[in-house]
């Protein structure tokens, strides 16, 4: 019970914290019509998780779930995984304003080597993977965990907006001075007109957000922050009703 009760007070001194940081943030700016959407879009994400541990700090007022050990420890799972969500959303908006503020340490890495088990450890549940990784002969300079960041958003993607049971690629090959990346899609594509603005941060494809996928609008933009910050780039590829390509493009430095 004292583990379960010290969990449950972390957990809501983190949301108290967190909250009031969120409101202190917004009052200093003021609101452009990005940052409402934002705002309103950070409500309906955290709201699910929120009135859940709600709901179960109430049932920690009764006593006879306070003395039922088996229904303690399933409350103390699932409090455990509302607290996991809210964790995801505040490090992606932490994550968003950190992105560009270190300069990350390169390393020697086996890049093709990394991305097979990077691969490997995908385990899409309502998707086909389809994964071809190609080694390169040189190592590359570059940072992995920085380069996961940028990759989880992007499969992370694949997986919410394209239809279930549809092929995802993840595709990697060695090409000139480059090693490039790519994660391709069959769900709906990005209309021309959107395919710069997805990039920004905050920003959302407006029709999209009348649908029931959720996101804050930060994804690819920490992507494409986390690429350059490698010295590389990311591009998009897509027609309407035509999937998405995303290309991150590595340099390959001999020295
Ligand atoms: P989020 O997914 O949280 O909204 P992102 O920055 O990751 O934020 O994406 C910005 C927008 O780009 C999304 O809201 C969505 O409209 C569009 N988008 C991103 N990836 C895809 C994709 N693979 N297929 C279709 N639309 C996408």
């Amino acid at each position: 019970t004292s583990t379960f009760l010290l969990a449950a007070g972390l957990l809501l001194a983190e949301i108290v914290l967190f909250y009031a940081m969120f409101s202190a943030i917004l009052k200093q700016k003021r609101l452009t019509d990005i940052q409402k959407d934002f705002a309103n879009n950070i409500t309906h994400e955290l709201k699910t998780p929120l009135s859940s541990v709600k709901v179960m700090f109430k049932s920690l007022e009764r006593k006879e779930v306070l003395e039922n050990q088996v229904h303690l420890g399933q409350l103390l799972q699932s409090l455990k995984r509302q607290y996991e969500k809210i964790q995801a959303i505040t490090d992606s908006v932490l994550e968003s304003a950190m992105v560009t503020e270190f300069q990350p340490e390169l390393c020697r890495c086996d890049i093709s080597q990394h991305l097979r088990e990077y691969a490997s450890d995908l385990r899409l549940e309502k998707h086909l993977l389809e994964a071809i990784i190609e080694p390169i002969s040189q190592e590359l300079r570059t940072n992995l965990a920085v380069l996961d960041k940028a990759l989880n958003n992007l499969i992370d993607n694949a997986i919410k907006y394209s239809p279930e049971s549809l092929k995802i690629t993840f595709k990697a090959y060695a090409q000139h001075d480059f090693y490039i990346i790519k994660i391709i899609d069959l769900g709906p594509g990005i209309p021309i007109t959107e395919q710069h603005s997805v990039f920004d941060k905050f920003y959302r494809v407006p029709e999209r957000n009348k649908h029931t996928v959720k996101g804050l609008g930060l994804g690819l933009y920490i992507s494409k922050q986390a690429v350059q910050q490698l010295g590389g780039s990311l591009t998009l590829f897509s027609k309407e009703g035509g999937g998405c390509t995303f290309t991150i493009k590595l340099p390959i430095n001999e020295n």
